[in-house]
């Protein structure tokens, strides 16, 4: 006999229950709406691309590439013995994409890889390529553009996606291991200001519409390969200077990922990072113009910002344009959302050069979150009618009428077994069904039917075309 067990949801993953689920369906259809209207166009991409895809956009240096990825050899046979050297192999990919990675280390006799170097080289060799669940949806969007030739398509290709993430981050509120994204990119020849401006305008026309509330837009321009690297540079010598005072994550950004350490939120490095050389002040005249047009766009749509010049973003994609929105109620994980501009990616990729991108994700756990505590939520469209039948004779015509009142676009609940009338109300009630139509023989015998409105008990007997039509003068009525 096995023993009996009970399973979990994972640690970071969660279940989204109804009537959850419905403000969750509601969230994503007013994105699809707004960035409908602004021309955008649905992109569905894979949940797993190649993990080099993710290293080599991303970054190697990063936190996502370097510790949160969930990755898994596309045909690995599971082995014990083989596991500890799966996982070094995973994270040295990631570090490194290169072949000889591999190589060099099933051929360096280090006594953790178990068994035999040629067993661990034959094992290797059968594994096929390293995979990753996406950790985030610019990378495979790119990856998508190239792979399409999307850039022959004409002018700039506007793209949406709704989905999951995944990334091994602690758990706590607000983050989570699989969490939803819902993002745009623009991808083109075209890196004119206006494009940044219209993006940003789309991102808070959809969160006026979802009801989010004290949103806050931070921007700044992190230059771009032509300007950037003297100022990294710069900021990398006057950091060795202060390495001393430095927490240990910091001392190693130092040299691996230079701008993240001004992301820092730690107390006592916030005097010295406030002392730091900024990169407004060292972009070149091109990025320089940019930004400046940048504010004259932002201003024109009476779009409200706050500059941030330590607003560096993660990810090794970014160039010029960086952004982010935060809003009310998240406690630390308060970002909702994230973004810039990434106009060498593409080329990065393996793809044409000259094509440019900027782009954007909202965490909908969190937006949801936020509209939720801000006690913003839509009254979503509930129940509309529950049949109420009883008698063998009248449940024929319950089957005809629900069929009937479905198709014309109303919900309606029909119990598949009889019911006494106070049950059958009562349940209607506890369902927050906006009518019950009762059918009893009476009703059955006269092809009638009595129609309740629960708020107020009021009723009144109908044929079946008034029936419908009160159902939609009351839809127009309350909806309109
Ligand atoms: P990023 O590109 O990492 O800034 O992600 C964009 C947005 O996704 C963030 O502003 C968050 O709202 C959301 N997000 C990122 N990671 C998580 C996570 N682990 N759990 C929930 N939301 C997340």
């Amino acid at each position: 006999m096995s023993e009996k067990r009970q399973f979990k949801a994972i640690k970071g993953t969660r279940d989204i229950l109804p009537p959850d689920s419905a403000v969750w369906n509601w969230f994503e259809q007013t994105a699809r709406q707004v960035f409908e209207s602004y021309g955008f166009r649905d992109i569905r991409l894979p949940i797993f691309e190649e993990t080099e895809l993710f290293a080599r956009a991303v970054g190697a240096e990063t936190d996502i590439v370097g510790k949160e990825m969930f990755s898994f050899f596309s045909q690995f046979t599971s082995d014990e013995r083989f596991e500890d050297l799966e996982q070094r192999l995973h994270e040295e990919l990631a570090r490194d994409p290169g072949e000889e990675k591999i190589r060099a280390l099933v051929d360096s006799n280090d006594p953790q890889i178990p068994g035999t170097l040629s067993q661990a080289a034959a094992k290797v060799r059968r594994s096929g390529e390293s995979l990753t669940l996406r950790p985030e949806a610019t990378a495979g969007s790119v990856r998508a553009y190239i792979e399409h030739g999307m850039h022959t398509l004409p002018g700039n290709q506007k793209l949406y996606y709704i989905g999951p993430m995944f990334r091994r981050e602690r758990p706590q509120k607000g983050r989570y291991r699989q969490f939803y994204q819902v993002g745009a990119e623009v991808l083109g020849p075209s890196d004119a200001p206006g494009i940044d401006a219209e993006i940003l305008e789309m991102l808070l026309a959809l969160f006026n519409r979802v009801g989010l509330a004290n949103t806050k837009l931070y921007i700044n321009s992190i230059g771009c390969k032509d300007c950037r690297p003297a100022y990294v540079e710069l900021l990398r010598e006057e950091l060795r200077k202060v390495k001393d005072q430095l927490g240990a994550d910091s001392q190693r950004r130092i040299e691996t990922n230079t701008l993240r350490v001004l992301d820092s939120k730690l107390p006592e490095e916030q005097p010295i990072i406030e002392k730091l050389p900024r990169i407004s002040e060292h972009l070149c005249a091109a990025c320089r113009d940019h930004f400046e047009k940048l504010k004259i766009e932002l201003a024109l749509r009476e779009i409200v910002y706050e500059e941030n010049w330590r607003l560096v973003r993660g990810l090794d994609y970014y160039t010029r344009t960086t952004f982010e929105v935060t809003a009310a109620g998240l406690g630390s994980q308060n970002a909702v959302c994230g973004g810039g501009r990434y106009d060498g990616l593409v080329e990065m990729l393996g793809g044409p050069a000259g094509v440019k991108g900027i782009g954007f994700a909202i965490g909908t756990d969190r937006a949801i979150l936020s509209i939720q505590e801000g006690g913003n939520l839509p009254r979503l469209a509930g129940l509309d009618v529950f049949i109420a039948w009883m008698g063998a004779q009248a449940y024929p015509a319950a089957v005809r009428i629900a069929q009937k009142i479905r198709a014309r676009g109303f919900s309606a609940e029909l119990p598949p077994e009889e019911m006494k009338f106070r049950k059958s109300l009562g349940l209607a009630d506890k369902l927050g069904a906006r009518f019950a139509l009762i059918l009893g023989e009476d009703e059955a015998a006269t092809s009638t039917y009595t129609l309740k409105r629960l708020a107020d008990a009021h009723q009144e007997k109908l044929g079946e075309a008034a029936l419908l039509d009160t159902l939609e003068a009351e839809r127009k009525g309350t909806r309109a």
